[in-house]
């Protein structure tokens, strides 16, 4: 249908701007509890004229043709061509297995729960022995009932990256985002080397004292940190019904009222079927945004409204006047920088006397907490990241179960089952997203700090600036936006040595 030139390229634009506002609708409509199918499937069948092999030809072309801007917008929509396509394939599969997964159960105490709502009951559960039971449970029924369609499904999008001409997934993908991850992977594993013994001393001594559980594979499994992340013994700090005033209080403090942003909605109100994590959607950029809560209370429940109060704050101060690709595309460890940058207010001594209102000591003792908790996570993603390159490599999958628990395992010094080896995995290498994105929030922080202090949160000052960055959208990469801050581009020793002196100084 597409041919070449100018007017084509409009007419994408156009196109996607709109496939992208019914879409993001929906995943709004359904996951807030307003609507219970989600027909995603079928808005891809309606524009399914836009992702197809002579566009992927045709902007592959033009990506390679092009230059400066252009280069950059076309490398943007040909990201977004294939993306779509492959999604087109896999597209009955996806909803095959979200409605097992939906209809999944596991028997607890003889009585039937259903699968995903055991997840939140291993996060409560206090007693190991329950919770080692529960996580067998799960893992049982990955392997036994949901594991077959998920093989097929890597297996077909696998199939897809052959077929476009690359050797493998992790080809195409490290073409597509321009990124090289063998080079962020040799980053991150300098990052595990240089943080092994402080993992082990700190996270060690911290989940032996809060769990009475050893750090090691034979006595603590990866569901033992979801109890330990859960971390209740905090909860009188982070009470349901100050969630949503601790964040307008503290964007009013940096002098951004949120009441006059009229583009994003905060969607508070409590309904049956609403997902209990908060999410942001972004049918427009930046005219409709909304920021989904359900509160609840907890420091988790807290630490994700900051995320993706982060990600609202950006898509809601993009400017209107950028092009669709700038507003809606690019590179997504920008948007998801932002938000773990407003994360950090969580290990921030000072914000947590100032709002959660902690004495010196608890606001102490939490931040420590909160950074040996982002370590564990940054070590996670390196050990997803060196896996999901073995995964994606170009070899068949099978037998590839035990490497997934032995490098897991390994990083994190917790038991990883074997059987979720294909379902905690990210699409399209999204774990170098938030990889580039853990980098690039610290070295935002040494400029912020440096700037603005150590409680800029309080300056009007840091919200101006904060704001002009986001004014950009997504229209430059990372390592763009941190060359304009004075840095030679995204550098791993920033996001190791902000880990190990926050835990070195406590
Ligand atoms: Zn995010």
């Amino acid at each position: 249908m597409i041919t070449g030139g100018k007017m084509d390229v409009v007419k994408y634009r156009e196109d996607s701007e709109k496939f992208l506002y019914k879409r993001d609708k929906e995943y709004y409509l359904h996951f807030s509890g307003q609507k219970d199918s989600l027909n995603v499937g079928k808005i891809s069948e309606e524009f399914r004229h836009l992702f197809s092999t002579d566009n992927i030809k045709w902007l592959r072309d033009l990506k390679e043709k092009s230059s400066g801007e252009g280069k950059r917008k076309n490398t943007s929509l040909l990201k977004f061509c294939v993306e779509g396509y492959i999604e087109l394939q896999v597209k009955d599969l996806v909803d095959k297995i979200a409605a097992d997964e939906a209809k999944a159960k596991i028997v607890v105490d003889d009585k039937k729960i259903p699968f995903r709502y055991s997840e939140i009951l291993l996060t409560n559960e206090p007693d190991k022995t329950r919770r080692d039971d529960i996580d067998d449970k799960r893992n049982k029924l990955v392997a036994e009932y949901l594991n077959t369609d998920l093989y097929e499904y890597w297996q077909t999008v696998h199939r897809q990256a052959v077929n476009l001409g690359f050797s493998s997934y992790s080809d195409l993908f490290s073409y597509l985002n321009e990124v090289d991850f063998s080079a962020l992977a040799a980053g991150m594993e300098k990052l595990l080397v240089e943080t092994d013994n402080l993992y082990e001393k700190h996270f060690g001594a911290l989940l032996q004292e809060e769990l009475g559980i050893p750090l090691s594979c034979s006595h603590s499994r990866r569901s033992d940190f979801a109890f330990l992340k859960r971390a209740r013994k905090y909860d009188r700090f982070f009470k349901k019904s100050a969630l949503v005033p601790v964040l307008k209080g503290t964007l009013y403090e940096m002098d951004i009222d949120i009441h006059k942003y009229n583009n994003i909605y905060f969607d508070v109100e409590e309904r049956e079927n609403k997902s209990p994590r908060a999410f942001c959607c972004t049918p427009h950029v930046p005219s409709e945004i909304y920021l989904v809560v359900m509160p609840s209370g907890g420091q988790d429940d807290y630490e994700a409204l900051l995320h993706e109060g982060g990600h609202a704050l950006h898509f809601g101060s993009t400017s209107p006047g950028l092009d669709f690709e700038y507003r809606y595309l690019g590179d997504n460890a920008v948007t998801e920088g932002y938000a773990f940058y407003m994360e950090l207010l969580m290990q921030n001594r000072e914000w947590l006397m100032d709002f959660p209102g902690m004495d010196k000591d608890v606001a102490r003792e939490f931040a420590y907490f909160s950074n040996l908790l982002k370590l564990w996570f940054c070590r996670r993603y390196a050990g997803k990241l060196k896996y999901e390159l073995v995964l994606h490599d170009g070899s068949p999958i099978k037998g590839k179960e035990s490497i997934y628990r032995e490098i897991l395992s390994k990083v994190n010094l917790m038991e990883y089952p074997e059987e979720d080896y294909l379902r905690d995995v990210d699409d399209g290498f999204y774990c170098a997203d938030y990889i580039r994105a853990w980098i690039f929030q610290s070295q935002l922080k040494v400029y912020i700090y440096d700037k603005f202090g150590y409680n800029w949160y309080k300056k009007k000052k840091a919200g101006s600036f904060l704001r002009e960055l986001w004014n950009y959208g997504q229209k430059y990469t990372a390592d763009e936006v941190l060359s304009q801050l004075g840095f030679g581009g995204i550098d791993v020793n920033y996001l190791i040595g902000s880990l190990t002196d926050d835990i070195r100084n406590f």
